[in-house]
C-alpha cells in the first residue's frame, strides 16, 4: 500500500492545481487545441517545435514516472535473500522464471530467483547474492 503514495501524492497536488487554478483542465485545453492546430495547419500559442518538444518531454516524463512506480512495486514482492524461505526458514529450490520475472530481473540490475519452499509451500522471488 505504500507504494501507492507517490501516484496520491501526485493526484491531490493535480486536483489542488484544478481547484485552485483550474489548471488541469486548461493544460487538457491547451494540449488538445495544440493537436487540432497541427492537424489543421492553423497557428497556436507556441511555435510546432516547441509543442513537439513539450509533449515528448511530458510523454518521457509520464513513463518514467509510471515505469518507476511499477518497478518499485515489484521490488516490493521480493520477499526472499537467497535460498532461505522467508516464512518458516526451510530450504528452497529454484523454479522456471516467467518471462516477466526475467524482464524485472534486467531492470531491476539484480540476479532474482524464483523459488519454492517444500515446507510450507511458499513461493515467490528471491535476490540472489
Ligand atoms: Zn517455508
Amino acid at each position: 500500500m505504500r507504494r501507492t503514495t507517490p501516484f496520491l501524492a501526485a493526484g491531490l497536488v493535480v486536483v489542488g492545481l484544478e481547484l485552485s487554478t483550474q489548471a488541469a483542465s486548461l493544460t487538457l485545453v491547451r494540449l488538445s487545441s495544440g493537436f487540432q492546430s497541427m492537424r489543421a495547419g492553423f497557428g497556436y500559442l507556441v511555435s510546432p517545435t516547441r509543442f513537439v518538444v513539450g509533449v515528448s518531454l511530458l510523454a518521457i516524463g509520464l513513463f518514467a514516472f509510471v515505469a518507476q512506480m511499477i518497478l518499485e512495486s515489484a521490488e516490493g514482492r521480493v520477499s526472499a535473500v537467497g535460498d532461505v524461505c522467508p516464512v518458516c526458514r526451510g530450504d528452497t529450490e529454484r523454479m522456471k522464471r516467467l518471462r516477466m520475472h526475467r524482464i524485472l530481473s534486467t531492470f531491476m540490475g539484480r540476479r532474482l530467483t524464483r523459488r519454492r519452499c517444500n515446507a510450507c509451500k511458499w513461493t515467490g522471488l528471491s535476490v540472489k547474492y
